[in-house]
């Protein structure tokens, strides 16, 4: 079986994600793009994954979590919004690379081994479906697939559900992002059950105001969710 693995990666050399350099691991990122890549490792802000200067332990929080507090519990991210950051989720997003979603569920479960315990339900923030009909797929969904496989936890793909076809969020503040979201995201009638009780993580690839985690959580509580996590592959700070 080595023999037969070593045989075909020299066939079909495993290839960095962003780059065709050859690497040592298949979904993985070379030594230039791991470095052009602003994973977050430090101390961060504890509700919504952003760094933050120093390394005091304990709970602290950015300054944008502090002005609008969170209705969740904890927040982790795996990367800033930048270069190679924002590079892989627009590809992930836009770009038709599903191949993403696997090294994505590996930095995500890094990010997140505090929160992602035995149990947790892991809930994928949903999209219209006229955008499924336009793009196939949902990227976020992509991911809590793949951090599903690469954890062992559950995932339910439709607990919640986008009853509304909300215009783009660009431009507009919290208030009018939230606005804009008021009643679009319901927990699915049919999956109140697997919610009820439940350890929820929401699972998306950006989080820039919080807006549509809010509206997601919202709809987990309202549907009897016990706790909800929320973990994002990117995290858009504006300071930063
Ligand atoms: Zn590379
Ligand atoms: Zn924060």
């Amino acid at each position: 079986m080595l023999g037969l693995q070593r045989a075909l990666s020299i066939i079909y050399p495993t290839q960095c994600v962003l780059c065709a350099a050859q690497v040592d691991q298949d979904g993985g990122l070379c030594g230039a793009c791991w470095r052009e890549t602003p994973f977050i490792n430090g101390l961060a802000c504890d509700a919504c994954g952003a760094p933050l200067p120093g390394f005091e332990k304990g709970r602290a929080h950015c300054d944008d979590c502090m002005i609008t507090p969170r209705p969740w519990e904890a927040g982790r991210a795996a990367f800033l919004y930048e270069s190679n950051g924002r590079r892989i989720t627009l590809a992930l997003k836009h770009g038709d690379r599903t191949d993403l979603a696997k090294p994505a569920a590996l930095w995500l479960q890094q990010a997140g081994r505090d929160i992602l315990t035995e149990g947790t339900l892991l809930v994928p923030v949903p999209v219209h479906w006229s955008r499924l009909l336009r793009r196939r797929y949902n990227q976020s969904a992509e991911i809590s697939r793949a951090l599903s496989k690469v954890t062992g936890l559950s995932a339910c793909q439709n607990a919640l559900i986008r009853t509304k076809r909300t215009t783009t969020q660009n431009g507009l503040t919290v208030a009018q992002r939230q606005a804009n979201l008021d009643g679009a995201i319901v927990a699915n009638p049919k999956c109140y059950q697997s919610l009820e009780g439940q350890k929820v993580c929401l699972i998306d690839d950006v989080m820039t105001s919080g807006a549509t985690l809010t509206a997601c959580t919202a709809a987990a509580f309202e549907a009897g969710a016990d706790q909800v996590f929320v973990m994002v592959l990117a995290r858009v700070t504006k300071t930063l």
